[in-house]
Order: structure tokens, then C-alpha cells, then sequence
């Protein structure tokens, strides 16, 4: 059953369904710490969308074979969240292109709500896997 995503109730308006199924594919002390990252990102001036939360094993392996993840996700448990541009997205791209404004104060808010940031894994680029936030 989808949580009903309401500013009143969870302090965050979905942009679509896909940020709504995303956020509600996460388990639930999970998708607390996203809505609060989100928050804050937005109190900074910038507009975060949640592109993907739990991925199914088919799906995920369809990211590892094009070189963006790795097998054994948090994704796959629901546990961890990708957190893109929507002004991107509005734009045409795929969402992933920010600034490193964005870059680092999702990074920076991810860490604030007890969260772990892509950002440090370098393999993926200087900014990391930037966009990826996830509890462990
Ligand atoms: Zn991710």
C-alpha cells in the first residue's frame, strides 16, 4: 500500500509519481531521513527530486552493467536513495547534472540526518556517486 505523501503529513510534495513511488519504495525510518535531506536542500534554495529508491535486483543489474552501481545495493533493501536536479530534469536532462553547490550540501545534509553519501566513493569521479544517499 503507497503512503499518501502530503506536505501536511510528511513536509514534502511529490513533483510525479515517480518521485512518490520512489519515496515510498524506501522503508519507512528511511524514507524519514530522505524527507528531511529534502527539507533542507530546499530551505538551501536548491530542488531536489528522488529519482530512485528501492530497485529490483533486475533493475539493479541493469545499473551495474552500465557501470553505475554495484551488485550488492542498498537499493535493493529499500535502504538508500537517489536524490537528483529537478531543475535538470525540468530542463530535458536526466536530473543528474548539478552544481557542486548541490553536489556537497546534499552530501552535507545526507550526513546531518544520519545519513551516508555517495560522494566519497572517487572511483565513480571526483564528486563521487553524488547523487546517492543511503542508511547502513
Ligand atoms: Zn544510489
Amino acid at each position: 500500500m503507497l503512503v499518501k505523501l502530503t506536505d501536511q503529513e510528511y513536509g514534502w510534495a511529490c513533483h510525479d509519481k515517480r518521485e512518490y513511488q520512489a519515496l515510498n519504495s524506501l522503508v519507512p525510518y528511511v524514507r524519514d531521513r530522505v524527507i528531511y535531506v529534502l527539507q533542507d536542500m530546499t530551505g538551501k534554495g536548491f530542488q531536489p527530486y528522488v529519482m530512485w529508491g528501492r530497485r529490483t535486483l533486475k533493475q539493479q543489474l541493469a545499473m551495474v552493467a552500465k557501470g553505475g552501481g554495484i551488485r550488492h545495493s542498498r537499493h535493493l533493501v529499500g535502504k538508500a536513495a537517489d536524490i537528483v536536479n529537478w531543475l535538470d530534469l525540468k530542463r530535458g536532462g536526466s536530473g543528474w547534472v548539478s552544481s557542486p553547490e548541490f553536489k556537497l550540501a546534499l552530501a552535507r545534509a545526507a550526513e546531518t540526518h544520519g545519513l551516508k553519501s555517495g560522494i566519497h566513493w572517487k572511483r565513480y569521479g571526483p564528486f563521487g556517486d553524488h547523487a546517492h544517499v543511503e542508511y547502513s
